[in-house]
């Protein structure tokens, strides 16, 4: 048992002062409102971690590589042919250096907990490694590598498994840059049960599965997958990329005769541990039916402003009282403080209007922001996470007060100040699971994983 003082703190009632908490195993035991001779000083405000709903790891090593224009005709589709020749290079070790170095850069920013959108199943030539490894657990080295850099980096996992079967509407078959997604729904079962497996050997992971999109996946697939894991685990996450692209919706307009979430609605059983990623294109009635069937929207503002996806109508969906969680998804920015600044600078730009993504209850928007997306980013990866209070985990934040008091002399202004005016990182120390794995912004991995990131961009670049 730990005991933590913090002169500030941000608890689910909202600011507080002179707190002390007790930790307990990971959780959140008592916050009482004496300063208890025997507890560490915690020397700055504190605040909940974040969960970072939506990420593909290996896609940060090729961050940055797509950035050079070509007369105009640059879209998410060149970016994406980009990704698919940087596969034929990757292994299993690869992704976990790339991954351990990203989860690291994650918890330095303040993200606690990560939700991985796992496509990348097989090796470099698209054979399972069922046949070709000779590491145990085979159909799942991938996914473990990720288990893996996950555990050394100290960061809280979900693992999404992705079921990817097609190149397109109309079941088109995959062409060879998606070789090493593929798996029939039998397969993917399988390895969900192996991750599952996993779970119980990685401390702070649990998994769910992610359809990879409709044009990628059909009906009975989604149902079959969906039965499976939930019988697993009946809360387990389901997330799916629904409406990045305004292709992606007149292609399914085309197949379907309806607009991708509008389908999803009308023929799937969504409930509130259900995720849709990228829930751009959606119109009145769609965000009314997401909001409805309790679903959350994961929203990326840096990659959907990156690749040119469109704007998440934001002010809409908040005024119907939706649920949201935020993501860095190909990891071309790594900072959920520019995640939730963008998410309110594209709806100022759209509607000519400022402070507009506050709330009847929270006046701040920083405030409303940080802690809506904490609270739908734990909704979204089924961890008891996003919130200071009893009985949750304890994943934490202490921001650097060094820098906090140049620009934050109320509480009510320290995270409008921490999102809108911080030229730099402004969190010292983050605790996940009760553990301190960031102190005075330092990793204790940090060195030789940055060398070994070095190393393998050196390899791959060349
Ligand atoms: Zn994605």
């Amino acid at each position: 048992m730990k005991k933590y003082f913090a002169k500030t703190i941000l608890l689910s009632s909202g600011w507080a002062s002179d707190k002390t908490i007790t930790i307990d195993d990971g959780v959140i035991t008592q916050i009482s409102s004496d300063k208890s001779a025997d507890a560490t000083i915690l020397a700055g405000a504190v605040i909940p971690g974040m969960v970072n709903c939506h990420s593909h790891a290996f896609q940060r090593a090729f961050a940055g590589f797509s950035e050079q224009g070509s007369e105009g005709q640059d879209s998410f589709w060149t970016w994406r042919k980009v990704m698919y020749k940087f596969l034929t290079q990757l292994s299993h070790e690869d992704a976990q250096v790339i991954a351990e170095q990203l989860y690291i850069e994650m918890l330095k920013m303040g993200y606690t907990r990560v939700a991985e959108f796992h496509y990348l199943h097989h090796d470099i030539n698209g054979n399972t490694y069922l046949e070709n490894s000779s590491v145990d657990n085979k159909l799942a080295t991938m996914a473990e590598a990720i288990f893996k850099a996950a555990q050394n980096a100290g960061i809280g996992l979900t693992m999404l498994p992705v079921l990817y079967q097609y190149a397109g509407f109309g079941q088109q078959s995959p062409n060879a840059g998606q070789k090493r997604f593929i798996n029939s729904t039998a397969q993917f079962n399988q390895l969900v049960s192996d991750c599952y497996a996993f779970t119980k050997q990685y401390e702070n992971t649990n998994i769910g599965i992610a359809p990879h999109s409709l044009r990628a996946v059909d009906k009975q697939a989604i149902q079959a997958s969906v039965a499976h894991v939930r019988s697993l685990d009946s809360k387990a996450p389901i997330h799916i990329h629904i409406a990045e692209q305004q292709q992606e919706v007149n292609d399914c307009l085309v197949h379907y005769s309806k607009r991708p979430v509008q389908w999803l609605l009308d023929n799937i059983e969504l409930d509130e541990h259900w995720c849709l990623i990228h829930a751009t294109h959606i119109n009145a009635q769609e965000q009314q039916g997401i909001v409805d069937s309790k679903a959350i929207a994961g929203i990326c503002p840096t990659t959907e402003a990156n690749l040119g996806d469109g704007i998440f109508p934001a002010t809409e969906f908040f005024a119907l009282d939706g649920t949201f969680a935020i993501g860095s998804d190909s990891h071309i920015s790594v900072n959920p403080v520019e995640e939730l600044r963008w998410l309110e600078y594209a709806q100022r730009l759209t509607k000519q209007q400022r402070a507009i993504l506050s709330s009847n209850e929270t006046a701040s928007v920083g405030q409303n922001l940080w802690q809506k997306a904490a609270i739908g980013g734990a909704q979204s990866t089924n961890s008891n996470t996003g919130e200071i209070a009893i009985g949750k985990q304890a994943d934490l934040l202490v921001l650097d007060e060094e820098r906090t008091c140049l620009f934050a002399n109320k509480n009510q202004h320290i995270l409008d100040s921490v999102i809108f005016a911080s030229q730099t990182n402004t969190i010292k120390d983050v605790m996940v699971n009760g553990c301190w794995v960031i102190q005075g912004g330092v990793h204790t991995n940090e060195h030789a994983s940055k060398s070994n990131f070095a190393k393998l961009l050196a390899r791959l670049s060349s």
